[in-house]
């Protein structure tokens, strides 16, 4: 692909523009390619900060998503492959998909779940993670899906936020070749969940499992008495589908509500212009379902379009670096999704890994949950792309519910900047403002904020619409804050430099915490980066350097000089770091995003606050240490 080939025709400007000025109409008319059961009344009903999609209009998830099938061609094609790390699989046709959501739901049912109830899903990446969610939305209920990745404190805090009466979860996650005890974390949790009445067990292994009567019950055995069709039920389209937690990278975690309607009218339109998903995709999203990801991108919008969708239950590095591409070649995936951590990893190990496996399946490449440094994108777009595929740098929050700024192949392409999320997607009106709201002009950074209600925004926080109007509407008036930093272009065109609250105040500049990583990243020896602020009597506040070197490479004062010179030639000599540390890793979220507040909070000696979603431990432990030493050195000096 030349990627330069590509404008932004009239046409595509056109009708970006059009959405924008006639919000209602051009949503009213994306509304219409699903199937509803009654229309809505209304449009949208916007009683700031609270928006109402599609009022009066009823449908159902479930429905959506397989019944639908059911009567097309469709019913006999896949429409989920399933395997795990030691290479077991699962396939489901729609057919079968149909029959177990079907049967769950009638489990459900008869455990007495009703409409409006939260039914807490805490499993493993195993086939009935999605086959529950749409059996909970199939009756009604709202799923709150907790990854399956969470202690057992973690798990609590949610389940006692939503109020939830069941939970489903399974004996045994896998990962690394480890039996993860599922059940034991949650019997630990469940001692303080007054709420939660009865467990549903899936059984994966032969092991002996503690159950405790009343309230613990197999699966299998259930499943006995279920019913093999149970009547989908018509849902407001303002009915919670869903309650999910944010990933936790910037603070406590959010309980983010969404709506059934607006949520499923909005990832229906984003897959097809985002990933010109089809029949033909074989769709391969590689974030836990546990996240906004996994839901929109493995279960819900895949679904819509009757595309086929790849599981996976196992980690990128396991047992070697070459598993990932292995399952590529295997099931022909057509468009692969995934994070720029993971990209960062195998750039780690070299190519040596990949080249050996045909990746000539692929045609759209996505990345989501960080910016992707410009090195990174190049890395990604040559090796795993073959210089063929587009990829699709995909910004969006669990409280967006879906993609609000990418590159949109199945539109018209627009030209590809590498480490550019490029334009906001029809509908979307995003902008990037100063304090007071007022839009900046190109070059000048600023917060991003978006001015228009979408069909997937949160409808609020669950229980705390105080909150809800604290964190999003009240920091600009009338805008909603995403919370990020950004850039606008000369083209318009968006640049993500990271987290509004990190950034870097030197000597009177502003940085944002990507410009400063992405400058570091592209030195040949580094696989990682992470700054934060110590404050500085003179220039306000300094810079910390963390960096992680790719293998074979081993922490010296020439890399270090060389990264200092690069970072002084790139930015300017403002961001000369007071101090570089090389450390084997970053704290990082358990969804893969660098937690520099933890990093912020060890270089400035505070308090490292709520960490339950640190993915590990050991890398706070690490950087302490070194931080610790530094400490020595000065004192020393
Ligand atoms: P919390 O809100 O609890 O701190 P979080 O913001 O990490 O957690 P998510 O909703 O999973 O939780 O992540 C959304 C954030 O991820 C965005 O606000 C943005 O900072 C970052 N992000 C996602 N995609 C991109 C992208 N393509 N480019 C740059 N940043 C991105
Ligand atoms: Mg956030």
């Amino acid at each position: 692909m030349e990627r330069e080939k590509f404008y932004p025709t009239k046409r595509y400007l056109e009708f970006k523009n059009n959405a924008i000025s006639d919000l209602e109409n051009f949503w009213e008319k994306e509304a219409e390619k699903i199937p509803w059961f009654k229309r809505w009344e209304k449009v949208l009903v916007w009683d700031e900060p609270f928006a109402q999609w599609f009022v009066g209009g009823t449908l159902n998830a479930s429905y959506t998503c397989i019944d639908v099938h059911m009567h097309t061609w469709r019913k006999n094609k896949v429409a989920l492959y399933w395997e795990d790390e030691n290479g077991n699989t699962k396939g489901f046709s729609y057919a079968r998909l149909y029959r177990v959501v079907n049967r769950f739901a009638s489990v459900l049912k008869n455990i007495g779940v009703e409409k409006g109830d939260r039914v807490i899903l805490y499993l493993p990446m195993i086939p009935e993670l999605p086959i529950t969610m749409l059996a909970a939305a199939r009756i009604g209920a709202i799923h709150s899906v907790i990854f399956s990745g969470f202690s057992s404190q973690a798990l609590a805090d949610r389940i006692n936020d939503t109020g939830a009466k069941v939970l489903i979860t399974a004996d045994f996650g896998l990962r690394r070749g480890k039996l993860i005890p599922l059940k034991e974390i949650v019997d630990e949790a469940l001692k303080n969940t007054p709420t939660i009445k009865k467990v549903i067990l899936i059984k994966r292994t032969e092991e002996e499992i503690k159950m405790k009567k009343g309230r613990d019950f197999f699966y299998h055995e259930l499943e006995e008495k279920a019913e093999n069709y149970v009547e989908p039920e018509p849902m407001e389209s303002n009915h919670p589908l869903y309650i999910l937690y944010t990933s936790g990278t910037t603070g406590r975690p959010k309980g983010i509500i969404h709506s059934t309607g607006g949520y499923l009218v909005f990832n229906y339109a984003t897959y097809k212009w985002v990933f010109d998903i089809s029949d033909e995709s074989v769709y391969w999203c590689t974030a836990d379902v546990g996240w906004v990801t996994g839901h929109s991108s493995i279960v819900y919008a895949p679904l819509l379009h009757g595309a086929t969708i790849l599981m996976y239950e196992g980690a990128p590095d396991y047992p070697n670096v070459s598993r990932w591409w292995e399952i590529v070649e295997k099931y022909g995936v057509t468009i692969f999704y995934t994070s720029p951590t993971v990209i960062r990893m195998f750039m780690r190990y070299g190519e040596d890994w990949i080249k050996k496996y045909d990746l000539s399946s692929l045609k759209i490449l996505g990345s989501v949950g960080e910016a992707i440094n410009p090195e990174v994108w190049e890395w990604y777009y040559r090796v795993i792309g073959g210089e063929r595929c587009p990829i699709v740098d995909t910004w969006w929050q669990t409280e967006t519910g879906g993609i609000m700024m990418s590159p949109a192949p199945g539109l018209e392409l627009v030209p590809l900047k590498p480490g550019s999320a490029t334009l906001p997607l029809p509908g979307i009106d995003a902008e990037v403002v100063d304090e007071e709201g007022n839009p900046l002009p190109s070059g000048t950074k600023g917060y991003l904020v978006i001015r228009k209600p979408w069909p997937g925004m949160l409808m609020e926080l669950y229980k705390d619409p105080e909150r809800y109007k604290e964190v999003y509407w009240s920091k600009i008036k009338g805008m909603y804050y995403s919370g990020d930093y950004a850039i606008k272009d000369e083209e318009g065109y968006f640049w993500l430099l990271g987290r509004a609250d990190e950034v870097l105040k030197v000597a009177g500049h502003r940085l944002g915490t990507a410009e400063l990583e992405s400058a570091v990243v592209e030195n040949p020896f580094v696989a990682e980066a992470a700054v934060v602020s110590i404050p500085d009597p003179v220039k306000g506040e300094g810079i910390v350097l963390f960096v992680v070197l790719k293998e074979g490479y081993k922490p010296k004062d020439t890399l270090k000089k060389e990264i200092i010179r690069s970072l002084r030639e790139q930015i300017g000599p403002i961001a000369t770091p007071t101090e570089v540390y090389f450390v084997m890793k970053l704290p990082k979220t358990r969804s893969g995003k660098i937690m520099r507040r933890i990093l912020r909070a060890l270089v400035q000696g505070e308090s490292i606050g709520d960490i339950t979603t640190l993915e590990d431990e050991s890398s706070v432990e690490e950087i302490k240490a070194a931080y610790e030493e530094f400490k020595h050195i000065l004192k020393d000096k």
